[in-house]
């Protein structure tokens, strides 16, 4: 007992003294867990959305990490894939923006600087208009994000922000989104706080705006997956692609006054974990395929990132022996540390070799009740339809904080996840080392041809 207590409190010190000593023992270990999640789901990266100043910054960042792992570029002197989406660039300098209030008898107004005090978040169909009786309300209103996420109706939105918030960060100058006009019912403002024209009761006021703003160019927006790898040393035309995504949804509703989505778990995790494997197995011995990592954007846009990958590959899909994605394994359900479990596991052998191999590090498969479904709600299912063995390997559970401001750090169990990623090295070494590559059974070959003719 007194041994046990000893080497814990040994381990301890040893974790936050030396990080470097636990290195050379193994290059997977919490500290540097820790430290790689904690970068990518922190508030500066704004919750990461495709396309964002923070999701940039992220991409560069993970381009940096595979550089000091070791890894090769598949691209030419770049870690990036760059691909676009269709989107819309507004300019927040070339509105202008008259704002009255009423109270009483009193109508004070004002005229606000372009970009300074007032920035255009959402396109109209509209390019100007007078609008009485429109919405005024603080970011930090429940019913502000609300109304930014259903922008129907005709009259314009104001929400008044700090300058430090993200939003307004968002609305800077010229500044592209994806998507474009479908959600362009009626414009978005923000105003910078303190420059609405003061009255006593921001409730009882009603407010009428005149503006105007140029018409949203149709533009693409360019957006990046970033790119590693390590060549096999004896059979390097064959691939295992390791893959999660790095992208999150930005900003939603707040709650308790935070509005950041950080996406620790969904998936700060799984891109930490691509990290990692890296980092271990380009120390570790030569493989004798090659093993790809990919982090990719926009996955929460509807896999598109993935996609603009797979439909145009670095290397040729049918040499790819699988697709390992890997999606939340930082929040075990209860009774479930250290298990993990795989999306549309009973469509080939790829659980099977999975769970022998992740069994040596002491990770055992379970069943997760939504598991065929999730098999279509990541970015394996952009390898899967192109006939690719793909699956997403989940250690966690979808918990309430999933896609919510309080999916943090601070509540991932990063012991579990060390596991986890401990174990995923022994299969994805076991894939890229072993004679053996997965196979579709009949019942996933027919989920495939399902996939193929939906399109
Ligand atoms: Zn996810």
């Amino acid at each position: 007992m007194i041994l046990v207590s000893r080497l814990r409190v040994f381990c301890g010190v040893a974790l936050l003294t030396s990080a470097a000593a636990q290195t050379a023992a193994d290059p997977i270990h919490e500290a540097r867990v820790r430290e790689v999640v904690t970068w990518l789901a922190a508030d500066e990266r704004g919750g990461r959305d495709s396309p964002s100043a923070g999701q940039a910054a992220a991409a560069q960042w993970l381009g940096e990490q595979f550089q000091a792992a070791g890894l090769q570029q598949v691209y030419d002197n770049s870690w990036l894939h760059g691909y676009t989406l269709p989107g819309v660039r507004l300019d927040s300098t070339a509105i202008q923006f008259k704002i009255t209030r009423h109270e009483g008898d009193q109508t004070p107004s004002a005229t606000l600087t372009p970009d300074q005090d007032v920035r255009l978040l959402r396109p109209a169909d509209a390019t100007e208009g007078q609008a009485e009786g429109a919405t005024v309300v603080p970011v930090g209103d429940p019913r502000a994000l609300d109304l930014l996420m259903s922008p129907g109706g005709r009259r314009p939105i104001v929400v008044e922000v700090a300058t430090d918030h993200p939003l307004w960060q968002k609305a800077a100058g010229v500044h592209e989104q994806l998507g474009g006009r479908r959600a362009a019912a009626r414009p978005v403002f923000l105003v910078r706080e303190g420059v609405l024209p003061a009255g006593k009761e921001f409730e009882r006021a009603s407010w009428t705006i005149d503006w105007s703003a140029p018409k949203p160019a149709a533009t693409e927006v360019a957006l990046q997956n970033v790119v590693g790898m390590l060549r096999g040393a004896s059979r390097p035309d064959e691939w295992v692609v390791v893959t999660a995504h790095y992208d999150h949804i930005g900003m939603v509703a707040p709650v308790k006054g935070d509005a950041i989505a950080n996406g620790a778990d969904d998936d700060a995790s799984g891109t930490t974990a691509v990290v990692l494997l890296a980092e271990a197995l380009a120390k570790g011995p030569k493989l004798a395929r090659s093993v790809a990592f990919v982090c990719f954007s926009a996955e929460e846009k509807g896999l598109r990132g993935s996609r603009a990958f797979a439909q145009n590959p670095p290397f040729p899909l049918d040499r790819i022996v699988a697709n390992v994605n890997i999606e939340m394994i930082g929040r075990p359900e209860e009774g479930k540390r250290h298990k993990a479990w795989i999306t549309g596991a009973e469509l080939s052998d790829f659980a099977t070799m999975a769970g022998t191999a992740m069994g040596r590090a002491g990770v055992g498969l379970v069943e997760f009740k939504m598991a065929r479904q999730l098999f279509g709600a990541s970015d394996n299912l952009s390898f899967a339809r192109e006939g690719v063995v793909a699956h997403s390997i989940s250690a966690g559970s979808l918990h309430s904080d999933y896609h919510q401001p309080s999916d943090e750090v601070d509540k991932l169990d990063l012991e579990h996840m060390t596991t986890i990623i401990r174990a995923l090295r022994e299969f994805v070494r076991e894939l890229a080392d072993g004679e053996a590559r997965p196979a579709y059974n009949d019942a996933g070959k027919e989920a495939i041809e399902k996939l193929k003719r939906r399109g």
